[in-house]
């Protein structure tokens, strides 16, 4: 077993910290290794090292004290003796907030039903309230992610499946490429398991023919560079992560040597107008492969990824994919959201500000993202539940923008969950009788009573968010003309006419296909 666990692991990570931070973040340090004494993982290594590790990433992601202590207990209430009140008496609202919110996700679920995915998602958004519930419950996901070999077997594919849909897409969708790379791979090796051995075989195979060249060229770049008067240019290179390797290599009927982009070399300078004048000695001295250039400084893609592009004859026979931007661009790249001022300085107390520049800032990530084959990312339909909150943003005064920001979102959205916990999404004011159809027409045809949270209900309640409803069929239940009224969606009120005759036809239920 490796060193004992430390504070100073977590707070050498941080680009800055005050005494107040390392005082308060050692407390909740302290605090969650004596509440999960004793406990262990399926690993059999102490359960303080998954919260332990959750607080690293944290770190590394350069997230606040509070952020980076909630992370440190965001078991503690879930899994061992102490209450919500013991967390607000010691750390204060704020903590044991982002506390709750994120045991609050950590009871959605995916259950393999790819028609709900998308709200499941949006749950999952609407429900953090706040950015940093949703960042701490990613690092929590990748820590789990990369012990998943311990959970037993019957789990793992329903995990992975879960952290691709959801967790690996909305990290990406929030620009935090560190994150969301890491998880797609870690659950493509489960999901995929033979694709992945053929892709890792094939990167190293790749790997390994270019790495030497590749480390010759960088330091002739190194050199163009500094000759031509750039003298503080950094380089490296990376590598592509294996699942998008994958679905490249599908994109190009598997022929490996028309991916030129496994490895791309690295280009880190100090200022915009730095990155083109590189671009063009660089230009200038190797020639460019046609139609592979991109200036994503003047058109950013749609989740905020700025860089130069280009792909060069390197003159020994290959050809390498080059990037250029300066550390700003690049910390933007891989952290995202995450690398926001407002997310690491957040004002004690006023969480509704941040709020606010969170949902503005998700505004253009929320768009759908597609790839074509040239790697040009374009956004495709934004759903209406964004552009809903984007008009809203218009002309309103941010701080009641800010304060109308949840409640809005709640006040035209519903959420609930089948007891499988798969979720729902439905207007405001729905009853059992929409959820019933909006399960299956022959469930609302048939529907007899409901149940929400195990509670029998009259059938014209109305729904809340989060409520779990349960519905129960009879053969001979059949809707009753009263139900047209008490309906909500046009869907349910559509096949209760037809069901009670006066409008007979062929049922159609549009969410089955
Ligand atoms: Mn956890």
């Amino acid at each position: 077993m490796a060193t004992e666990p430390s504070v100073k692991d977590i707070t050498k990570l941080l680009d800055n910290t005050s005494n107040e931070d390392i005082e308060l973040i050692t407390r909740a340090f302290n605090y969650a290794k004596k509440a999960h004494d004793g406990y262990t993982r399926y690993s059999g290594e102490p359960y303080f090292n998954h919260v332990f590790e959750t607080a690293k990433i944290l770190a590394e992601l350069q997230a606040g004290p509070s952020t980076i202590s909630a992370g440190l207990l965001h078991d503690v209430i879930e899994d061992t003796n102490i209450t919500a009140e013991d967390i607000k008496k010691e750390f204060g609202k704020e903590i044991l907030f982002l506390i709750e919110g994120v045991t609050k996700l950590g009871k959605l679920r995916y259950h393999g039903r790819d028609r709900y995915i998308e709200s499941l998602r949006k749950l999952f958004v609407a429900m953090s309230q706040d950015i940093r519930v949703l960042i701490i419950k990613l690092c929590d996901r990748l820590h789990n992610m990369r012990t998943l070999e311990f959970v037993p077997k019957h789990k793992q594919l329903r995990i992975a499946n879960e952290t691709m849909k959801v967790y690996a897409q909305l990290a990406y969708r929030l620009g935090i490429r560190k994150i969301s790379r890491e998880l797609e791979d870690l659950s493509f090796k489960y999901i995929e398991p033979v694709h992945y051995n053929d892709a890792l075989k094939i990167v190293k195979q790749k790997n390994k023919e270019a790495l030497e060249k590749l480390e010759k060229f960088r330091k002739s770049v190194q050199k163009a560079l500094f000759l031509e008067g750039i003298t503080t240019a950094k380089t490296d290179y990376r590598m592509k992560h294996l699942h998008s390797f994958y679905r490249k290599l599908e994109r190009k009927d598997f022929d490996a040597d028309n991916i030129y982009d496994t490895l791309a070399l690295r280009v880190y300078v100090p200022t915009i107008s730095d990155c083109y004048r590189a671009l063009g000695i660089i230009h200038s001295t190797w020639r460019p492969l046609p139609g592979r250039i991109k200036d994503y400084i003047a058109f950013p893609k749609p989740n905020g990824y700025k860089s130069l592009h280009t792909t060069i004859f390197t003159g020994d026979g290959s050809i390498v994919e080059i990037q250029i931007r300066t550390p700003e661009m690049h910390r933007e790249a891989e952290y995202g959201i995450a690398s926001h001022a407002i997310y690491k300085n957040p004002t004690t107390g006023n969480i509704e500000n941040k709020n606010l520049l969170w949902i503005k800032s998700l505004l253009p990530a929320m768009a759908k993202l597609e790839e074509d084959n040239d790697n040009v990312i374009q956004a495709k339909e934004i759903p209406n539940w964004i552009r809903d909150m984007a008009e809203l943003q218009s002309g309103a005064v941010q701080e009641e923008f800010a304060q109308n920001m949840s409640a809005d979102f709640f006040q035209k959205r519903l959420f609930v969950f089948t007891p499988k916990g798969d979720v729902v999404d439905l207007p405001i004011d729905s009853t059992p009788i929409d959820f019933a159809y909006a399960i299956h027409s022959d469930i609302g045809d048939h529907l007899a009573s409901a149940r929400i949270g195990g509670k029998m209900v009259s059938l014209d309640k109305k729904l809340k968010n989060g409520d779990i409803v349960e519905i129960q069929t009879n053969k001979n239940s059949k809707p009753s003309a009263k139900w047209i009224n008490i309906a909500k969606t046009s869907m349910a009120k559509k096949h209760i006419k037809d069901a009670l005759g006066k409008n007979p036809g062929v049922k159609i239920n549009p969410r089955i296909k």
